[in-house]
C-alpha cells in the first residue's frame, strides 16, 4: 500500500448525503461524531467538499429529484472512492418503496461498495460499515 492510501485508510474523509430519508438514518450518522462514539478520534472525519472525501455515504432511496444531485456528487470524488448506503431506503427504498417519484436503492444511480442495514441503521452498524469500507479502500492497489 502507498503512503497516500495509507493515508486514506488512517484518517478517511466522509462526505454525508441525504437523498431523501426521513432523517432517521441521519440522526443516527451525527450521533457518531457526538462524544458518545467520537469516531472522529480514529480520525474519521466528516467534510463539506465531495472532492476531498473518500467515502460517501447516503441515506434514503434515490428519487427522481436528488438522483441528479447524487450522481453529481459521486463524479466529483476523486479515484480511489467509496459509496456506503445507510439503512433500508438506500438498499432498497424501503418504506418509500413503490412511491410515484422513487427510482429504488441508490445503486440505481451509482455503485455502492458497503450496505448497512436497518431503519434506522444503528450507530454502530454505521462504525462496522465504515471498518468494512476502509478494509475495500486498503485492497485498491
Ligand atoms: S431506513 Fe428508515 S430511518 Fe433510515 S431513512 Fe429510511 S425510513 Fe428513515
Amino acid at each position: 500500500m502507498g503512503l497516500i492510501s495509507k493515508a486514506r485508510v488512517k484518517s478517511p474523509w466522509i462526505v454525508h448525503y441525504c437523498c431523501g430519508s426521513c432523517n432517521g438514518c441521519d440522526i443516527e450518522i451525527l450521533a457518531c461524531l457526538t462524544p458518545y462514539y467520537d469516531v472522529e478520534r480514529f480520525g474519521i472525519l466528516n467534510i463539506g467538499n465531495p472532492k476531498h472525501a473518500d467515502l460517501l455515504v447516503v441515506t434514503g432511496p434515490a428519487n427522481r429529484r436528488s438522483s441528479r444531485v447524487l450522481k453529481n456528487l459521486y463524479e466529483q470524488m476523486p479515484d480511489p472512492k467509496l459509496v456506503m448506503a445507510v439503512g433500508a431506503c438506500t438498499a432498497t427504498g424501503g418504506v418509500f418503496h413503490n412511491c410515484y417519484n422513487i427510482l429504488g436503492g441508490i445503486d440505481q444511480v451509482i455503485p455502492v461498495d458497503v450496505y448497512v442495514p436497518g431503519c434506522a441503521a444503528r450507530p454502530e452498524a454505521v462504525i462496522d460499515g465504515v471498518v468494512l469500507a476502509l478494509d475495500k479502500l486498503s485492497k485498491i492497489k
